[in-house]
């Protein structure tokens, strides 16, 4: 039987960086197999829903470059993958699993429930439904208190369920005993546990790849698939990320555990999916850090993956991307920076000629100056920006444009104007001559530094005679000039 895997995102706002993580595992899996890798959108909880969160799903993990085989937006001999679409086709098996005697109908009110289970908590004895309902008509019930006229479904955990079971990262696994789970809500729309295990079947996955937080649900699922006569698939339970202090990467505490956040910082999608690769798997060389997608699904073995939470370690991720940024060619990293250099507000999308060719101008100059994409735009603007709204930043002013600074922008400016081949060397030469010991007997940093700041406005920029060939003679001379005007 080929392999099928699938990931089950729920759309309850901006993706979570272990919808990433997941996707990759599966994929990696899925393409060593030659099997198929399907996405189904599970938004039956329309509490949470939110309704731009699944086209963020997609958009992040194309950027990734994890595509799927099947989904919603694809189709597939499976279709509709979105579980709202499917609702009709949950409540026959709930109807069956009642007829065959593995669940009931429960008509206990959510009030009743809370002073239940608050009961359970004082007395502190395991909190779960207390089958009230169990072996009742509904006129049976409608006799006692903490009734409800719309009733769940549901299932009748039976006295010793499988607990066990084994895991393709963990081995034997070992759960803790379920509760009489709903499976069908009192709006007809089914839980999770009905719904995944219904799909699950139907699109015929062979392997259940997804995070350690459902090991206690397995045994629900189990159950399930063996009650309504299904093969169970196999079970592999990822560890989840972990913070360093080893708690759960939530949204609400770490910026980082938002996919977007790593397209807004401006990390390459091959850095990232390398990093995550690496937090959940070794290659057979254990030592080696950096590798493709490609390398890892063709080794992929489970007996590589981690059983231990991997902490989420930013510096690894930094030191990942700085190795993968070196390496672009530099058309493709032009290619890159230019959504960055847009959202700056410094180049059209798309750019037009002349911007393309600032920017190509640049790229050599600010490769190895960035640790993240998004960086490009400090080191450009002072190219990329309308000479009308060209400005200096007002605290490296404040440091390099002091008394002594005029004579020397003075200085420069005289004898920049005389270069007539405006390139690095000419421009390079002409400074130093009028600014070093044989001109004003300056030290380069000190003459170089109220000048870097007067022509780029700020004192961090890309090389500064290379910076000017850039910027032309015209522009430069105008800001020298209009700097020491200033003071
Ligand atoms: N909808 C579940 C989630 O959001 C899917 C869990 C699973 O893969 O079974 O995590």
């Amino acid at each position: 039987m080929s392999v099928r895997v699938r990931i089950a995102p729920s759309p309850t706002g901006d993706p979570h960086v272990g919808t990433a993580y997941m996707a990759l595992f599966n994929l990696a899996f899925a393409r060593q197999q030659g099997g198929a890798f399907v996405l189904r959108v599970e938004d039956t909880d329309r509490a949470r829903f939110q309704a731009d969160s699944e086209q963020q799903v997609y958009d992040t993990l194309r950027w990734l470059g994890l595509d799927w085989d099947e989904g919603p937006d694809k189709g597939g001999p499976y279709a509709p993958y979105r579980q709202s679409e499917r609702l009709e086709t949950y409540r026959p098996y709930a109807e069956q699993l009642i007829e065959a005697g593995h669940a009931y109908l429960c008509w206990c009110s959510g009030e009743r429930l809370t002073a239940m289970r608050e009961d359970q908590q004082k007395r502190k004895v395991p909190t779960g439904y207390d089958r009230l309902c169990h072996g009742k008509t509904e006129q049976e019930r409608a006799e006692l208190p903490g009734f409800s006229p719309n009733p769940v479904v549901r299932m009748l955990v039976p006295e010793n369920p499988p607990l066990h079971f084994v895991d393709l990262v963990r081995g034997e696994v070992a759960a803790p005993r379920p509760d009489d789970q709903v499976l069908l809500k009192a709006d007809g729309f089914p839980t999770y546990h009905l719904a995944v295990v219904v799909d699950d079947h139907l699109m015929g996955i062979t392997h259940v790849v997804r995070g350690e937080e459902w090991i206690s649900s397995t045994p629900k699922h189990l159950l399930l698939f063996d009650w309504l006569g299904w093969e169970r698939p196999q079970f592999a339970h990822m560890p989840l990320l972990r913070n360093g202090d080893k708690s759960k990467i939530s949204k609400r505490k770490n910026p980082a555990a938002r996919l977007s956040w790593f397209v807004e910082q401006g990390y390459l999608p091959e850095a990232l999916l390398n990093f995550l690769g690496l937090l959940g798997y070794s290659l057979p060389e254990a030592d080696k850090e950096v590798f493709t997608f490609a390398e890892m699904s063709s080794s992929f073995d489970w007996g590589r993956v981690n059983t231990v939470g991997p902490v989420f370690d930013l510096d690894k991720l930094a030191w990942l991307n700085g190795q993968y940024l070196r390496e672009l060619p530099q058309a493709e990293l032009v290619r890159r920076v230019l959504p960055y250099l847009a959202t700056a507000g410094l180049v059209d999308a798309p750019a037009t000629p002349a911007q393309l060719a600032a920017v190509e101008g640049l790229a050599p100059l600010i490769h190895t100056r960035i640790a993240l994409l998004s960086e490009a735009a400090d080191l450009s603007r002072f190219l990329l920006v309308d000479e009308d709204a060209f400005t200096v930043d007002p605290a490296a002013a404040a440091k390099a444009l002091d008394g002594a600074a005029g004579a020397v922008l003075l200085a420069a400016a005289e004898a920049l104007s005389a270069v007539q081949d405006w390139q690095t060397e000419p421009v390079q030469a002409a400074l130093d001559a009028a600014l070093l010991e044989d001109g004003l007997g300056l030290k380069r940093k000190k003459a170089y530094a109220p000048i870097r700041v007067a022509v780029t406005g700020s004192h961090i920029s890309p090389p500064l005679p290379e910076s000017m060939a850039l910027l032309g003679k015209e522009r430069t001379l105008r800001r020298l000039r209009a700097a020491a005007d200033g003071l």
